[in-house]
C-alpha cells in the first residue's frame, strides 16, 4: 500500500492506531488467519466515517471486524484494510429500561449492564461471543431469544457516507440475516429495549443458560461457533453427526466430538484445514441426506 495512503490513515487516527501486517490470528476466535495488510483501530464514530471515506476515495477494499467469532480468514491473509470496531467502540450505558451500547461493545459486557440495572431480556446472548455490530447484522440468537426481541433502533454508517437511524420495523431481521447485512451498512451504535426484572433471577438465569454452554459446546478449544446455519427442518450437528463425521479431522481441523456443529482447531489449524474440512461435510451431509449446509462462519481472503 502506497505510504501516502498509510500516512492519510495515521493523520485521521494517530500513528498507534494503524498496524501494518497484522496477524488476523490474533483477532478471531478461531485463532486463525494470516495477516491484514492494515489494521486500523478508530475510537469515534467520526473516524470511521473518515476511514471509510479515504477507502472509497483510493478504491481500497476494507473490512469491519467485531470480536472475530464468526470468522475464517485465509492464511494469506486479506489485502486490504480491515477497521476493529471492539475495544475502541464499546461504550455502554443504561437509560431507564433502555441501553445504549456502541457497536464495538461484547454482548458479555451489555449483559453485565443489564443485569446491573435489573433489566430482563437479554440473557440469552450473554454467552454469546461476539460484539453488538456482529450480533446486529446476522440477527444473532441463542437459547429462544434473538437479537430481534430487543432492538429498539440502529444507528448506521451507508455506504454513500450518511448516518441513518433505522427503527425495529425497518431492521428486516430474520434468521442470521438483517437488512444491515443486505445493504452493507456499518453499525455504529444501539438502543436495546428491555423490561424491570429480579435481579436474582436475571443472575440465575445467565448462570443456567453459561452452564448449559460449558456442558455442550467445545469452548476448551478455539472455534467460530455454530459452522454451518441451521436447515430448514434439520440440526446442523445431528445432520454431521448423523453422517459419521464426529471426530472427523483434516489437519488440525476437526468436528467437535462435543458437539458436531462445531468445527474446531483442535490444534495448530491453517484455514485451509478448516475450509477443506468444511467442504467433505458438506459433500457428505448432500450425499448422506440431500440437504445443503450453507456456512453461518464468514470468510474473508482468498479460498
Ligand atoms: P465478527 O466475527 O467480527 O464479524 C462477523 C460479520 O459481522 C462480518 O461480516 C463482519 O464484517 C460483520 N460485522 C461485525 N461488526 C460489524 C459492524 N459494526 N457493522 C457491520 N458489520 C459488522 N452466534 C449466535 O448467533 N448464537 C450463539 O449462541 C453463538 N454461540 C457462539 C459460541 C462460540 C463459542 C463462538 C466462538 C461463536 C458463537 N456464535 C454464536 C457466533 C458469533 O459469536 C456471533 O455470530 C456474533 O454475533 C459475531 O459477532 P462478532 O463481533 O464476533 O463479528
Amino acid at each position: 500500500m502506497k505510504q501516502e495512503i498509510i500516512q492519510k490513515f495515521c493523520g485521521i487516527l494517530g500513528e498507534e492506531k494503524v498496524l501494518l501486517q497484522e496477524p488476523m490470528s490474533c483477532h478471531t476466535t478461531f485463532r486463525i488467519g494470516g495477516p491484514a495488510e492494515l489494521f486500523l483501530m478508530p475510537s469515534t464514530v467520526e473516524a470511521v466515517g473518515a476511514v471509510i471515506k479515504v477507502c472509497r476515495e483510493e478504491n481500497l477494499p476494507y473490512f469491519i471486524l467485531g470480536n472475530g467469532s464468526n470468522l475464517l480468514v485465509s492464511d494469506e491473509g486479506y489485502r486490504g484494510v480491515v477497521i476493529q470496531m471492539y475495544k475502541n467502540l464499546g461504550a455502554v450505558q443504561a437509560e431507564g429500561t433502555f441501553i445504549r451500547a456502541q457497536a464495538g461493545a461484547l454482548l458479555s459486557g451489555i449483559a453485565a449492564a443489564a443485569r446491573e440495572a435489573s433489566l430482563t431480556g437479554f440473557e440469552f446472548a450473554a454467552g454469546i461471543p461476539g460484539t453488538l455490530g456482529g450480533a446486529v447484522v446476522m440477527n444473532a440468537g441463542a437459547y429462544g431469544g434473538e437479537m430481534r426481541d430487543v432492538l429498539k433502533e440502529v444507528t448506521v454508517l451507508t455506504k454513500d457516507g450518511t448516518i441513518k437511524r433505522l427503527l425495529s420495523e425497518e431492521l428486516e431481521m430474520g434468521y442470521r440475516t438483517s437488512v444491515v447485512k443486505r445493504l452493507d451498512y456499518i453499525v455504529l451504535e444501539a438502543v436495546i429495549s428491555l423490561e424491570k426484572g429480579d435481579q436474582t433471577a436475571i443472575c440465575e438465569r445467565m448462570r443456567e443458560l453459561a452452564r448449559q454452554r460449558i456442558s455442550k459446546q467445545p469452548l476448551e478449544y478455539p472455534s467460530a461457533g455454530s459452522t454451518f446455519k441451521r436447515p430448514e427442518g434439520y440440526f446442523a450437528g445431528k445432520l454431521i453427526m448423523d453422517a459419521g463425521l464426529r471426530g472427523y479431522q483434516v489437519g488440525g481441523a476437526q468436528v467437535s466430538e462435543k458437539h458436531c456443529g462445531f468445527v474446531i482447531n483442535a490444534g495448530n489449524a491453517t484455514a485451509q484445514d478448516v475450509y477443506r474440512l468444511m467442504q467433505d461435510v458438506q459433500e457428505r451431509v448432500m450425499d448422506r441426506f440431500g440437504v445443503r449446509l450453507e456456512p453461518e462462519v464468514k470468510f474473508l481472503g482468498n479460498f
